[in-house]
């Protein structure tokens, strides 16, 4: 067991997840939004971190430039299937196309069921049960079937209210690893920061490169095991960073 009493910004790095992290999970992706100083915050954590800061997330890096504008970072998205290794640099996308006529059938599955929203994200797709959390088991079988003629490049993967269609070998771990070795993060110790089932990867796999993973508490991580309470709890506690002051106590066990 660790007791983390703050960290130097000159020696870490911050890979941050966005939704449920950073900014409250709503109804439906597209209602999410950057509560008041979110942009402010990561823009100092930036300039405190000499730059070693960046989104390790599930949504297109399109997406998270629309919520966090002006503000442009390092990150990974659709789960490290997308890379941008500068704040200015180009996204690439790693993975192919999704198959057009799977989309199609999931797009009709939706449509069958209203209350699932379709989040197409180039190489993958989420299909999000929020609004009718009773379908789950049905949607599951569902997709477990359509998936099944593409198991050779796709597979389901679960999150909060979500499922998503997934190629292989893409995981938020396998980001961290990517985005670690460019050279603003060479040498630092990562703090990873996350609530749901893709972000145990990244979680991990700070870990193991003799860092950090931090858990915050909600649909995935009961409050025991985790270090933050909310996405409040990790805002304020990032603040306490920039603001060069004595960071909480986390159990970081
Ligand atoms: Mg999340």
């Amino acid at each position: 067991m660790t007791n983390l009493n703050g960290i130097n910004p000159r020696e870490w790095a911050l890979f941050l997840d966005l939704d449920g992290t950073l900014v409250d999970i709503q109804t439906t992706p597209g209602d999410v939004f950057a509560p008041p100083g979110l942009t402010a915050l990561l823009g100092d954590l930036v300039d405190t971190f000499s730059g070693a800061v960046a989104i390790i997330t599930g949504r297109r890096l399109s997406d998270v430039d629309e919520i966090l504008s002006p503000l442009c970072l390092i990150g990974a998205g659709v789960h490290g299937i997308q890379l941008r290794k500068s704040r200015d640099g180009e996204i690439e996308t790693l993975a192919p196309q999704f198959p057009r006529e799977l989309l199609q059938s999931l797009q009709a599955l939706a449509k069958e069921h209203p209350g699932i929203v379709v989040e197409p994200k180039i190489s993958a797709v989420a299909m999000h049960y929020r609004q009718a959390p009773f379908l789950r088991d049905k949607l599951e079988r569902a997709l477990r079937v359509l998936v099944s003629g593409y198991h050779q490049q796709l597979e389901l993967c679960t999150g909060r209210m979500v499922f998503e269609i997934m190629p292989h070998a893409y995981s938020k771990g396998q980001a961290l690893v990517s985005l670690s070795a460019l050279e603003i993060f060479r040498g630092r110790h990562p703090v990873m920061i996350g609530d749901d089932a893709p972000d145990v990867s990244a979680i991990d796999m700070a870990h193991n490169l003799g860092g950090l993973g931090l858990r915050v508490a909600g649909e995935f991580f009961p409050a025991r095991a985790a270090q933050f309470k909310s996405t409040l709890d990790v805002r304020q506690w990032l603040g306490d960073i920039v603001g060069n002051r004595a960071a909480p106590r986390l159990n970081t066990a």
